[in-house]
């Protein structure tokens, strides 16, 4: 439909018909994986992107788990522009990402505690049972430098949940966070919420947010690569914590805020793309772009590091000295710079040589730790998930088949305030993890280190 397809059995090549200027969009993708034409439709009018002052889109990968996205841009899309940036193809989520946590603590003895942990856990996740305080030096701090600004000041004025232990484990951590944190914002950019001084009390500070956001706890079921996961901490048998989730309304605010602008910029008499999508190309509002996308993704580093705070603190509580160091924590909805120009992905965690990447499956399927390759042809980028296969609202309202069985949801554990959660998000919802990730092997974009099975997931 209006778009010129070619595959060779592993990548499509998609191009919009008769846009002979525009690049090529590559999709990775085995046969066996379905996707909806309309991901093709939006990766190819990404790639067709112009803007009337100048500026280009050198390049449009997309990773396996792919497919449409509410906003114009796909999921799983990874973009290369000179001399524009498309804050679309972010979104609104910045900074969404990953993080892992493990834990030598044999998984008999935490099932043994399962209905005490989840009381905990649902207190802090979902009731507010807990004080996430920061001193407004310290969260002025983050937003300018990311976490190792808000530990420096942390350190200095400990407040609230972070336990003063643990601060000296958390800077060694940093080390363990891609970019170690450590963003260039503007603490102009934070919402009025956060804006106050002395001690600031920011109620969707370590929340998981709605979606497909989520806390796992896993179990370590395989490690592939003995030497790297030893290196990385990573034994079988251990417990794992994954963490998925991002910017809150933070990144809601600045990202709408850009949506908004970025179309107020667009230059008056110059027709609108059919897509609906925009650049931004003027230089000092690229430059402001960038700050207040940064300032954003600071926040999402501490918001993923606090809701695995209050994961430790209840281990805890629980079953006395446990540690649960980090594995990694990285985004996967973020513009950082990339060949002199800018590299965007939304929903693709990066994989560069020998850095850590987390691929989820679903609730009731494998996680997997991989490690990147540097890929190259792949712009450095892998998937982040299986992928959505059916439509949240296709789950909860179709004609779909509801038994546990046909959902994928025997023997699942999800913990959510929402029934509906549990069917939206069934596993059946997503694609089969196993092609999603044999076929990024298959390209030398990522090796397996090891391999989670899911015990029980939050979902809010
Ligand atoms: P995103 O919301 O960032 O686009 O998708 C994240 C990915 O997480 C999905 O593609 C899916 O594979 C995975 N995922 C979604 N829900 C769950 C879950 O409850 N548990 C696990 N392990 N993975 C999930
Ligand atoms: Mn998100
Ligand atoms: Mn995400």
């Amino acid at each position: 439909e209006g778009l010129d397809v070619t595959y060779d059995g592993r990548v499509y090549t998609v191009r919009l018909q008769g846009d002979a200027n525009a690049p090529p969009a590559e999709v990775l993708l085995p046969p066996d994986l379905p996707v909806e034409g309309k991901a093709f439709q939006q990766l190819a009018a990404l790639a067709a992107l112009k803007h009337p002052g100048g500026g280009t889109v050198k390049r449009v990968r997309a990773t396996p788990d792919f497919h449409p996205g509410d906003s114009g841009v796909a999921i799983g899309s990874v973009v290369h522009t000179e001399g524009l940036v498309v804050p679309a193809a972010v979104g609104t989520d910045i900074n969404c990402g990953m993080r892992l946590h493990v834990a030598d603590l044999p998984v008999e003895t935490f099932l043994a505690r399962r209905d005490a942990f989840v009381e905990r856990m649902k207190g802090h996740y979902f009731f507010g049972t807990r004080d996430v305080a920061l001193g407004s030096r310290a969260v002025e701090a983050l937003l300018r430098d990311g976490l190792p600004g808000w530990l420096l000041e942390t350190m200095e004025a400990p407040l609230g949940m972070v336990a003063k232990a643990d601060l000296g484990q958390l800077d060694r951590e940093s080390a363990r966070v891609y970019l170690g944190g450590a963003l260039e914002g503007d603490p102009a950019w934070a919402p009025t919420g956060l804006r106050r001084e002395g001690v600031v009390r920011d109620p969707g500070l370590a929340t998981i947010g709605g979606g497909n956001h989520f806390v796992e706890v896993q179990r370590v079921e395989a490690v592939v690569d003995r030497a790297r996961a030893w290196e990385w901490g990573v034994r079988e048998g251990q417990l794992a914590f994954m963490i998925h989730s991002g910017s809150r309304d933070m990144g809601r605010h600045v990202g709408l805020t850009w949506l908004e602008r970025t179309r107020a910029a667009w230059p008056v008499g110059a027709p609108f793309p059919e897509s609906g999508i925009l650049p931004l190309a003027e230089p000092e509002q690229v430059r402001e772009y960038l700050r207040a996308e940064a300032t954003a993704a600071n926040y999402a580093f501490l918001n993923r590091l606090l809701l695995a705070e209050l994961l430790r603190l209840t281990l805890r509580e629980l079953f006395g000295d446990v540690e649960a160091p980090l594995v990694y924590d990285v985004p996967h909805n973020i513009t950082l710079p990339w060949e002199g120009g800018w590299l965007a992905r939304k929903g693709a965690c990066p994989a560069e040589a020998e850095q850590p990447v987390i691929i989820p499956g679903s609730m009731g399927a494998a996680s997997y730790l991989m490690v990147g390759l540097g890929n190259a042809e792949a712009l450095a980028s892998a998937s982040h998930g299986a992928g959505r296969a059916r439509s949240r609202f296709s789950m909860a309202r179709g004609g779909a088949d509801k038994r546990e069985e046909a959902l994928g949801l025997t023997g699942v554990d999800c913990i959510s305030l929402r029934a509906e959660r549990r069917i939206e998000e069934a596993p059946a919802a997503y694609k089969p993890i196993g092609p999603v990730v044999a076929s990024q092997v298959e390209a030398g974009i990522v090796r397996e280190v090891a391999r989670m099975a899911p015990l029980m997931t939050f979902k809010a």
